[in-house]
């Protein structure tokens, strides 16, 4: 039986039984467990419930060379179908090959209206500064990070301090807002300047990933297509993506679902993320697509290359209970892993997405899932759910008028 045919207490039975997840794991799925109240206080102000999302998890992900089931969590019906979709096909062809990145981070102190002679002694003092920065975190530095860069620009009448901070596993916000306070009061003892303010930026230059993966022709064909035929197309359309900018928002916006659902599985700042990412398509001037797809040696190939912006420790994530059960069901080492298996969720969602496009369209197989949603929006419950769905999916009428019209017809 495939997992998209089970029951939730039959996949949480399936998780148990392949070792994903342990027994205490199970039962607090089973309970639906959400977070307590001291914790949901701790993580927020003005609190007064705690908000709930759909929960559930990929398939088929092959990430050099390891299997992984990938925790995501979504609202949106077609984007955990998609990816499992995607990833099947890459994995029949030798999976997803990932090349992360180290987390560099990079903090702005920024300093107003200082003289030309101010500025060099700022540069003369770029050891000692250096050095201080170092030694603001130190438990960093034994675990392999610390600073790794320093510069100094001038904006017209701002000067700039920028610290690179390789963060090693840590998404890395407050432990860089720290270093830079710190190192920001050290430069007002030395310079007597005014620091106008110190904090991280979201840029992801350091934090740059890439991904490839090759498809075989014979894993694209449909009913009315083969699958160099299917592959052509692709290609054709990814090229239009870096061509028309409307187009390539929404090429990507299709990758940010695979990549925001994990992002939130794992108790990631997807804000972050979705700055970094987005800052990125624009580097040359022209907003471009993270992935581009072309042939080679008789088989599709794609190449994803964004900044992932997030932590495998530290924020919210050791925090969360459910977070802590998606990194422990993807069985995630460090930060570098993670990244690679999320960039490959993105490029899955994207095959996925393309491949819709330029076959059968979207509609298809989007609204087919959407239908389950109507009919629970039109008061459908239990088995109604199924049967509801199912009258949709033949009328194609997918209204919640329709749905509710169905709805009561059953229950006459
Ligand atoms: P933390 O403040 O939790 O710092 C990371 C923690 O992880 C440290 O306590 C560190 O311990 C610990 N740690 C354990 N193992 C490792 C390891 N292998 N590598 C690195 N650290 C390790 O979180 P971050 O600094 O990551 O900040 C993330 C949070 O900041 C997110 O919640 C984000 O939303 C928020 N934030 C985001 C901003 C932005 O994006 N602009 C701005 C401000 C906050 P030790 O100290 O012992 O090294």
């Amino acid at each position: 039986m495939k997992i998209y045919e089970l029951t939730l207490e039959q996949r949480i039975k399936y998780l148990l039984e392949n070792e994903y997840i342990d027994q205490r794991q199970a039962d607090s799925l089973l309970k639906r467990q959400t977070i307590s109240k001291d914790l949901a206080d701790s993580l927020s102000e003005n609190q007064i419930g705690s908000f709930s999302l759909p929960y559930g998890f990929a398939t088929d992900f092959l990430v050099n060379g390891k299997d992984y089931l990938v925790p995501m969590t979504i609202e949106e019906p077609s984007v955990i179908a998609a990816a499992s979709n995607g990833a099947k096909r890459i994995k029949h062809s030798g999976g997803f090959k990932t090349f992360p990145s180290k987390r560099i981070v990079y903090g702005q102190i920024v300093l107003e209206k200082i003289t030309d002679i101010d500025f060099e002694q700022l540069e003369q003092n770029s050891s000692e500064i250096f050095n201080f920065a170092q030694n603001a975190h130190p438990s960093l530095l034994r675990r392999g990070g610390g600073i790794v860069s320093l510069k100094f620009n001038r904006y017209d009448e701002f000067t700039e301090i920028e610290l690179g901070i390789d963060t090693v596993d840590a998404m890395g916000a407050n432990m860089v807002n720290t270093i830079l306070e710190k190192t920001a009061h050290k430069i007002v003892e030395l310079t007597n300047d005014d620091v106008l303010c110190s904090i991280l930026s979201n840029s992801g230059q350091g934090q740059v990933i890439t991904v490839e993966a090759r498809v075989d022709f014979a894993q694209l064909g449909t009913k009315d297509m083969t699958g160099e035929q299917v592959a052509n197309r692709i290609v054709q359309l990814s090229s239009f993506a870096q061509k028309s900018v409307k187009r390539a928002i929404t090429h990507n916006k299709g990758i940010m679902n695979g990549i925001d659902a994990v992002l939130l599985a794992t108790g990631n700042d997807f804000r972050a993320q979705e700055a970094a990412a987005h800052s990125f398509a624009f580097e040359s001037g022209q907003y471009q697509p993270f992935s581009e797809w072309h042939i080679e040696d008789a088989q599709l190939v794609g190449t994803l290359k964004m900044p992932i912006e997030l932590g495998s420790v530290g924020g919210a994530i050791r925090a969360l209970p459910m977070a802590q059960l998606s990194l422990a069901i993807m069985k995630i080492k460090d930060s570098q892993e993670l990244q690679s298996v999320v960039g490959a969720v993105g490029l899955a969602n994207n095959l996925s997405a393309i491949r819709a496009l330029v076959t059968t369209g979207i509609q298809t197989g989007h609204m087919g899932l959407q239908s389950k949603s109507l009919a629970v929006s039109a008061g459908a419950v239990g088995s109604e759910i199924h049967a509801v769905a199912e009258k949709l999916n033949q009328t194609k009428d997918y209204t919640i008028k329709n749905a509710e019209n169905i709805l009561k017809e059953l229950r006459e």
